[in-house]
């Protein structure tokens, strides 16, 4: 394994993206011995910035078995709120499906964290790691890739060579475009409102999604008795609603929402995301692997985009450090054959799944209603369904690598 040496430009792997993929793939390849390069186009000050992104992420638990096999998770944990139960309903249809995590065991289904909370805490783990070197307000321009190495070509002319270039510059990945890696589109006409309410009754660690006619609602429960909300409507009447005042706002989201949190009032301000699927055709090109939204910009229906994010970094690390242990080349063709024959089912099954379920849900068509309806009212009193389901959901489902499993490779 080569070491970094200062000044050189060369190291085992350039991560391109220092969004929450390309922290994390940063954090978990240097874990693992191997020196990284973290390059991207805002600056730190930027990156680091709460107003940027108002989203809280569901991490579900193999997640954060992950981030504490990283070390990231004790600086986290004070503010994760714990998912315990998710109560899924259909508009105002009396059926609903109540996942209950002892079900499945002691352990919650996953954590509420903030977006802005997390990024900071990577960023920090970023900064005091030795074998990473961080380029903030750097943008690639040029990809080339050796026989025996991969180097980009930044705008302000620095080259920087590795082993294996990590794509994680989000759906509009330019890495994906220099590499020829073609990419599926589809824009899904609605946006997701996302803000945060403080409410009158506790939320007891219960997360709530409902599905309404115009795209799901979300309360996540969030510490003390706040919850996040992430309420998608068609984009036009996103808009509307999205200027309303905040007690407008407040009624209009209690006239769509059961009453067993009480009272709801608006807290802080409000962001509004453009929903899209971006899926790229294939994960790698000859080294290059893509993680994250650089390889799969999924529907936020079932909060999984970003733990989908960290199944792609864990299976990486796990083959890159096989290979050193080998002696093979970390970016070589077997390593990154195995990294794409690992992923690709995973990534399809959640490309497909969140996009049906959006269109199955997203809609007032009676007939389709009746069948959801009996649908949850089905797996609900199913437990073997219903315990697979949850599984699924907290990432406990099928051959792990070992970080899921909470230990490094
Ligand atoms: C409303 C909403 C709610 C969500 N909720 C959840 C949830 O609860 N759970 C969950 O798991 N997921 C959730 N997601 C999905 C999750 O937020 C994303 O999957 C995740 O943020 C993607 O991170 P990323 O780092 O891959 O991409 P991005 O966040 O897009 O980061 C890309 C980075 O690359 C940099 N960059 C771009 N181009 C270049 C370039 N040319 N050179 C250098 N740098 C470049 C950018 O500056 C940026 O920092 C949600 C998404 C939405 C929209």
């Amino acid at each position: 394994m080569r070491k970094k040496i200062l000044n050189s430009s060369r190291y085992d792997v350039i991560v391109v993206g220092g969004g929450l993929s390309g922290l994390t793939a940063t954090v978990a390849l240097s874990k693992c011995g191997l020196s990284v390069v973290l390059v991207d186009r805002d600056p730190a000050e930027k990156v680091r910035c709460a107003d940027r992104d108002g989203r809280t992420t569901a991490i579900a638990a193999a997640g954060r078995a992950m981030l504490d096999a990283l070390g990231v998770w004790s600086a986290l944990a004070n503010q994760a709120e714990p998912i315990l139960d998710i109560r899924v309903s259909d508009g105002h249809s009396p059926y609903y499906l109540h996942y209950d995590h002892r079900e499945v065991g002691e352990q919650p289904m996953g954590h509420i964290i903030e977006n802005a909370h997390l990024k900071r805490v990577l960023m920090d783990t970023v900064e005091i790691t030795p074998l990473v070197e961080r380029r903030n307000g750097s943008e690639i321009e040029i990809l080339e890739v050796g026989t025996g190495d991969v180097s980009v070509v930044l705008r302000d002319g620095a080259r920087l060579t590795g082993c294996l270039l990590v794509g994680a510059d989000g759906r509009a990945s330019q890495v994906r475009n220099l590499a020829g890696i073609r990419a599926t589109r589809l824009d899904y006409g609605q946006s997701s409102m996302v803000f945060t309410v403080a409410h009158e009754h506790p939320h007891r660690g219960v997360a709530h999604e409902c599905f309404l006619p115009g795209g799901p609602l979300a309360f996540l429960p969030m510490c003390g008795d706040r919850s996040s909300v992430v309420w998608t409507e068609q984009t036009e009447v996103a808009k509307a609603f999205f200027e309303l005042n905040d007690n407008d706002l407040a009624d209009a989201l209690s006239h769509r929402f059961s009453d067993i949190l009480g009272v709801l009032s608006i807290e802080g301000r409000r962001w509004l995301y453009p929903l899209s699927l971006v899926h790229a055709e294939k994960q790698t090109a000859p080294r290059l692997a893509l993680v994250g939204d650089a390889a799969h910009g999924i529907h936020p229906v079932a909060g999984q985009g970003f733990n989908l994010s960290l199944r792609d970094i864990a299976a990486l690390a796990e083959e890159a450090v096989a290979a050193v242990r080998l002696g093979i080349d970390i970016g070589g063709p077997e390593v990154l054959r195995r990294y794409q024959t690992q992923r690709r089912f995973d990534t399809m099954t959640l490309v497909l799944a969140t996009d049906a379920i959006n269109r199955l849900f997203s809609n007032d068509i009676g007939p389709l209603r009746l069948l959801r309806s009996a649908g949850l009212a089905m797996v609900d009193r199913i437990p073997p369904l219903k315990q697979a389901f949850m599984r699924n959901a907290m990432g406990l489902m099928g051959d792990l690598p070992s970080m899921l499993r909470g230990h490094l490779p």
